[in-house]
């Protein structure tokens, strides 16, 4: 079967998690991760536990170990990829807490290490590659915009003053899937591009950093594809779009100790991450109604979940013992949506 079949079989929700290494530096201890299986399965031990209540069983549609690559990582995504030429809206998720390393896998490391790039650019470079073998039936064109929402207000991070402004969304069928039609839209052509783009949004969001503490683990950053082709016999236009969603770390922040700018910061992240959630767990019942308009996050990508839409997301787990708590409770989030 293919992975688009597999897909419709399955309805169009994946969830894949991935365990990072333990970093140079940290003591290579004890995990808690303590097996995976082929089947998807991750089995989690809490240390402080002995006999059957130490260990708890969470499946997936894949787990991946501390030794898969970025390039193996990718082939996992890619039929997805692909599938946006077709004219399918697509969402690929990082979610975890704050060093699990959701953007080693979106992003990479750095920029510099082709080996080590990211989903991001393997995807926008194959789109480029396929689009280019398809250039005999189809004309396509690509265009990006990168935002970031952070305290539930959506900023654009192409642009360097882009803090000061707040965009709207709009959910409107007429503007072609670009519900925040204010952010810059910028055409690409190569990879190259795409690079250019990526350190500007970068820089963008390391402004805020200086001013609040850690601004990038405190706000969800969505690199959003728009893809539009031509087809040359009949004229027709296809349309499809692909969100490369960085969500901000999911950590529980303890009440008692933040206060002011921190708590409003990880009440908004709590809600906007549990409301992502509840969308996701509606579309994977098939409930009737789908929770969009409770977060900003849920409006930007409304029309890429569900309907013909696919998602796939990719659930971090850090292995150290002291982020177990943490680790269960994102493996829980990662279960009821899956
Ligand atoms: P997050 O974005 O979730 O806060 P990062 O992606 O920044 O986490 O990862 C935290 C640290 O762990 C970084 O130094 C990163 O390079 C490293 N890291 C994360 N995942 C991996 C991995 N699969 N292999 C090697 N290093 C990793
Ligand atoms: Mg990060």
């Amino acid at each position: 079967l293919l992975y688009n079949e597999v897909q419709d079989l399955k309805g169009a929700i994946r969830v894949y998690c991935r365990v990072r290494p333990f970093l140079p530096g940290q003591s290579n201890g004890q995990s808690t991760v303590d097996y995976i299986g082929e089947n998807g399965d991750l089995m989690i031990i809490n240390p402080l536990k002995h006999g059957k209540d130490a260990r708890r069983v969470f499946s997936f549609d894949k787990v991946f170990g501390t030794t898969v690559t970025q390039e193996q990582i990718y082939a996992d995504a890619q039929p997805l990829i692909r599938s946006v030429l077709d004219g399918y809206n697509v969402c690929i998720f990082a979610y975890g807490q704050t060093g699990s390393g959701k953007t080693y896998t979106m992003s990479g490391p750095d920029l510099t290490t082709e080996e080590t790039w990211g989903v991001n650019y393997r995807a926008l470079g194959d789109l480029f590659h396929i689009s280019k073998e398809r250039s005999d039936s189809v004309k396509y064109e690509v265009f990006v915009q990168m935002i970031e929402i952070y305290n539930e207000q959506v900023r654009d991070l192409l642009v360097s003053d882009g803090s000061n402004r707040r965009l709207d969304i709009r959910n409107n069928s007429q503007m072609n899937g670009i519900n925040v039609p204010d952010a810059f839209l910028v055409p690409v052509t190569c990879t190259q591009d795409v690079l250019d783009l990526m350190r500007i949004g970068q820089k963008n969001r390391a402004v805020g950093a200086t001013a609040l503490n850690e601004r990038s683990s405190r706000s969800h950053s969505v690199l959003t594809v728009h893809v539009r082709g031509r087809e040359l016999v009949s004229n027709s236009i296809l349309r499809g779009c692909l969100h490369l969603v960085d969500l901000a770390g999911s950590e529980r922040v303890d009440k008692s100790e933040a206060v002011g700018e921190r708590l409003k910061e990880a009440q908004h992240i709590n809600r906007s991450l549990s409301a992502l959630g509840d969308v996701i767990s509606a579309l994977a019942q098939k409930s009737p109604h789908i929770p969009y308009r409770n977060s900003k996050l849920t409006q930007v990508l409304q029309d890429s979940l569900g309907g013909h839409a696919k998602t796939l997301m990719f659930v971090h787990v850090n292995p150290e013992l002291n982020a177990f708590g943490e680790t269960i409770s994102t493996l829980k989030f990662a279960e009821r949506v899956s």
